[in-house]
Parts: C-alpha cells; structure tokens; sequence
C-alpha cells in the first residue's frame, strides 16, 4: 500500500498528484531554459522557478519517504538522499521568500 500508494488520496500525496505536479513542473522548466538559451530568461521569472520548482522537489521528496516507509530515511537508500539535497534548496540560492518578494515587487496593475 505504501509503496504503490494507488489508494492513497490524492489530498495526503497519492502517485496521481505527484505525477501531475512534477509534469507540470518539468513543462515550466524546460521552458525556462528554453528562454534561458536565447538569452531571454528575466530575473522574474527565474525567481518563480526557483521558488517553485524548489518547493515541488521538497514536496515530492517527503511524500517519497512517506511513502517508502522507515527503511527510505536510512542513509543507504537514495530516497533518503534525494529528501536532505532537496531540504537545502528553498534555502540557499537566495531562500524562497527573498524570491517571492523580488516577484511581488514586478506585480503592477497590468500583470
Ligand atoms: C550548501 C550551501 C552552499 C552555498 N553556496 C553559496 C555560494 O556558492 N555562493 C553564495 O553567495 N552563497 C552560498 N550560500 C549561501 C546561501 O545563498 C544563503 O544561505 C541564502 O542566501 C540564505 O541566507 P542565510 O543562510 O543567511 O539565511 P537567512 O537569510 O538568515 O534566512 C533564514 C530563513 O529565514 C527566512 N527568511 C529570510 N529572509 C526572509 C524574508 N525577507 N521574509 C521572510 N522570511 C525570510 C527564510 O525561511 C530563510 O530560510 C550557500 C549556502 C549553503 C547552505
């Protein structure tokens, strides 16, 4: 049950949210980089990449131990891994409420 977590809710992180959410995560990348390749990327939209993407792979991470159960949080499994490297990322880089104050600071009446 927990490692297929079919059953579980979509609300407590079931596999069709967290499929749909890094889907939807990886189209907004990719055209990040895509813009970023032409030299078009503003500092805007990086921040709500950054902060976004960022929050997801945080996200993604605790469902995965959660789902994995006891023997994913030891450091043997990858699983444990990918939850400490993405517990860093809202931090440095700039943390994540720096990166939504520099986005509010471009929301005018036309945004
Ligand atoms: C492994 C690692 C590598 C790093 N490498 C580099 C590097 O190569 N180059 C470099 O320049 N820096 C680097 N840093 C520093 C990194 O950029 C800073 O950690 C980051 O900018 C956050 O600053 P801080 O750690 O002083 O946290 P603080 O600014 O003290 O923030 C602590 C927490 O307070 C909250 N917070 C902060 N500001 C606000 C706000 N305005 N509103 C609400 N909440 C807020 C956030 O939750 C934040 O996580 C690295 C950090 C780490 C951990």
């Amino acid at each position: 049950m927990g490692i297929l977590g079919v059953n579980t809710p979509e609300t407590f992180g079931g596999l069709v949210e967290i499929k749909t959410e890094t889907a939807v995560g990886r189209a907004f990348v990719d055209q990040c980089l895509h813009i970023h390749s032409q030299r078009g990327l503003d500092s805007t939209m990086a921040s709500m990449a950054k902060y976004w993407f960022s929050d997801l792979q945080n996200y993604v991470a605790t469902r995965c131990v959660q789902m994995h159960g006891g023997w994913d949080y030891k450091w043997e499994y990858p699983i444990a891994r990918a939850f400490v490297d993405a517990r860093v990322q809202p931090i440095y880089g700039g943390c994540n409420e720096i990166m939504k104050e520099l986005i509010a600071r471009t929301i005018n009446r036309n945004s």
